[in-house]
């Protein structure tokens, strides 16, 4: 068995993004420019610096992003006032609040305090029904990631076994809908393992697809990958290095060097699907910003 593709996250993106940068252009011909705002709470350095990476991709492909921040102690109505003030501004299409907050605010309270037709994140109640329910919305940026980097990379779901192990609100659950809605870009059979699954490998060795999200090192490992299965790892987790400046480097969730020996597809860590989920957020807020401008609610 020849070792496998690398499916990048990171070219996956850069077609995409050129793709977006385009129509952002012809929109604001149009007069109109799509915009983000993003809400920090707190200073946590994890959180800056992925904030600083969306306001890179938003400015390279032209969409009006705003950061506002609220100090560590901010009070969970003054987070929620500040959402409401973004559900109000016609000029941010989107919102997106940056978990984890702080002082143990209730992240349920203010997620669902984003107006549905700004829920650029697709976590809000309403996003995760209409998926459901197959009516039109806004899709989780991570596990419609996953789903446009099989797609461009030429892997048809339809009649295949994919096999998700994580069952998070955030990736798994709602990536086992996207995956066997009956539609074009699903249709798959799908499986989905957790830490009550007694065997995990019993299912991964039947499938086509193998999705991972645990956020545990070493959860997949060469034994659990059958011939050409096509391995995609949404778990990013930092490990001790001290060979590197930072003390430590970031893995994902599989056993990277020998699952590559036998699977067909597989993406890496970093470079895999952390690019596809900003480029879904940018994704999103485009289509936020058209569905406002024609007077549709999601
Ligand atoms: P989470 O909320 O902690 O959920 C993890 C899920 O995996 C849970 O359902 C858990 O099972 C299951 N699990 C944990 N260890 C397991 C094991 N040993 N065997 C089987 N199942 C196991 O995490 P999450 O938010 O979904 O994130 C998962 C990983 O993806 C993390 O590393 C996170 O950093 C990463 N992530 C990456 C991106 C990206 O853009 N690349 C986006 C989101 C998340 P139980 O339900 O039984 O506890």
């Amino acid at each position: 068995m020849p070792a496998a593709r690398i499916l990048s996250g990171t070219d996956v993106s850069a077609e995409m993004r050129a793709e977006m940068k385009e129509e952002v252009s012809a929109l604001k011909s149009d007069g109109l420019t799509p915009g983000l705002g993003v809400i920090l709470v707190g200073d946590n350095p994890a959180s800056k610096s992925y904030i600083r990476g969306k306001r890179k991709a938003c400015e390279h492909v032209g969409i009006y992003s705003v950061e506002r921040n609220l100090p560590t102690d901010a009070s969970l109505a003054e987070v929620v006032a500040l959402v409401e003030e973004l559900n109000a501004d016609s000029a941010i299409h989107g919102i997106l609040v940056q978990l984890p907050l702080p002082n143990g605010l209730d992240e349920e309270v203010v997620l669902n305090a984003v107006h549905p037709d700004k829920d650029v994140d697709g976590l809000h109640p309403v996003s995760l029904g209409r998926l459901i329910r197959n009516q039109e919305g806004f899709l989780p940026c991570t596990p419609h990631g996953v789903q446009q980097m099989l797609r461009r990379s030429g892997v048809d779901v339809a009649g295949k076994h994919v096999v998700i192990v994580g069952r998070s609100v955030l990736v798994g659950r709602p990536l086992a809908n996207l995956l066997s809605r009956k539609v074009e870009g699903g249709n798959a059979t799908v499986t989905m393992c957790h830490t009550g699954t007694p065997d995990i490998g019993a299912y991964t060795r039947q499938a086509d697809v193998i999705v991972v999200a645990a956020g545990r090192p070493g959860t997949i490992t060469a034994d659990m990958v059958p011939d050409g299965a096509v391995v995609i790892d949404v778990g990013v987790n930092q490990v001790d290095d001290p060979t590197r400046k930072r003390g430590y480097r970031l893995v994902g969730d599989v056993d990277f060097d020998a699952v590559k020996e036998k699977a067909s597809l597989i993406t890496p860590v970093p470079g895999g699907v952390g690019p596809m989920t900003i480029t879904m957020l940018l994704y999103n807020t485009i289509l936020a910003a058209r569905r406002a401008t024609s007077g549709a609610s999601v």
